[in-house]
């Protein structure tokens, strides 16, 4: 870290914090725009001295075609600071097998990458299926050209025994078009087929990936802030890893899932976007009565009572969504069952009151409704059992 260009008064939210973990999707960018904000509050991190890497459960590209894609939108990063699930599952494989093991390669030219760069030798589904290369693993990550021959091959080669290894678990990809099968569906496919799951899934919200790149910073998990717009991989898998974490407005989840959110998927931190790390934090402050829950940061003030959330309408834009949330966690902590309606209003309104949401975000608005992430007990149950 670089002393001399921090302030000495720095009460910011970076100054707590030797390294930024950003996650991609949601963070950076969307799809094909950039995040407002995202890359002028990035590069301005890098110089302040953070060690800055970025972190994906995307297991498709390597981390070249990454950092293009990052320099691109005019982000300036090295191909060294991105850390993907391909890596993080390949650097698994290469603890259970002796270097120069060929190992079955599932998935787009980033997991084949990554079983090279750890000294591994990978093999196509179509070398496998022409009996010339045995293998003794599996990595499956995801890749848009994945089909049946694939997936048959995949689940040939873990009949025989051998250890399968994920990169994540990510049952859906938001596209523009609507919601695809991610990986973790796809390993349903295997799953379904053989009767096993993976020995290891290493994407978030398991530990490995994060572990991984807090390892790339040479930072502790203690000093590291993991940020991250999806609840249940970026956020859960910090505190998986007794990381901090701050959770933004810009990609997946609303205010109202983060109202919602059980304690196992709550962010340290709470944010509309990344300008909040050049500011002082303020912290939410709960005062709980019997049925009456009210949060207060700075000036704002939101209010539970009887289930229902109601907001003052004062302080600036995070402090209320900072005690909007806080409140609600509050009341569901204190036994009180949230009036969803009210919850959602609260949000919505939170939300329009931001200049960078977006009414065509694709990440959020799509058929399934992230609103129904803790009614889906099936995305954490899958995940949870490849759990390594
Ligand atoms: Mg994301």
């Amino acid at each position: 870290m670089n002393e001399k260009t921090r302030p000495p008064d720095d009460a910011s939210l970076r100054s707590r914090f030797r390294g930024l973990l950003f996650d991609l999707d949601g963070v950076v960018f969307r799809g094909h725009v950039a995040v407002p904000h995202a890359v002028e509050v990035i590069n301005e991190m890098r110089e302040t001295g953070l060690g800055v890497a970025f972190v994906t459960n995307n297991a498709s590209s390597p981390p070249e075609d990454v950092g293009d894609r990052l320099r691109g939108f005019g982000v300036r990063m090295r191909d060294e600071e991105v850390v993907t699930s391909a890596q993080a599952a390949a650097a698994y494989v290469a603890r259970l097998v002796p270097p120069g093991t060929p190992v079955l390669a599932i998935g787009g030219p980033g997991v084949s990458r990554a079983l090279q760069g750890v000294g591994l030798v990978p093999v196509s589904p179509a070398e496998r299926a022409a009996a010339s290369r045995p293998v003794e693993a599996v990595l499956q990550g995801f890749g848009k050209d994945i089909g049946w021959s694939d997936l048959a091959e995949a689940s040939y080669a873990v009949q025989t025994g051998v250890p399968w290894v994920a990169t994540n678990g990510d049952l859906t990809i938001p596209m523009a078009d609507g919601i695809a099968p991610g990986n973790g569906s796809l390993l349903g496919c295997v799953r379904n087929a053989c009767g096993v799951d993976p020995v290891a899934i290493v994407g978030k919200p398991h530990p490995p990936l994060y572990e991984l790149a807090a390892s790339v910073l040479g930072v502790p998990a203690d000093g590291t802030l993991a940020i991250g717009d999806r609840l249940d991989t970026d956020i859960a898998g910090a505190v998986a890893v007794r990381m901090e974490s701050l959770w933004v407005t810009t990609g997946a989840n609303t205010p109202a899932d983060t109202a919602l959110a059980p304690p196992s998927h709550r962010p340290r931190f709470i944010a509309y976007d990344l300008r909040a790390l050049r500011e002082p934090y303020d912290d939410p402050v709960v005062d709980a009565q019997p049925g009456v829950y009210r949060a207060t940061c700075g000036a704002a003030e939101f209010t539970v009572t009887g289930g229902a959330v109601r907001g003052a309408g004062r302080g600036t834009p995070n402090q209320r969504l900072r005690a909007f949330i806080v409140a609600c966690w509050a009341a569901a902590d204190g036994g009180t069952p949230l009036d969803l309606d009210s919850v959602r209003r609260c949000s919505e309104t939170l939300v329009g009151e931001q200049d960078n949401f977006d009414q065509n975000n694709p990440i959020r608005n799509n058929p399934i409704g992230q609103d129904k992430l803790f009614e889906r007990g099936d995305l954490a149950d899958q995940d949870a059992q490849g759990a390594p």
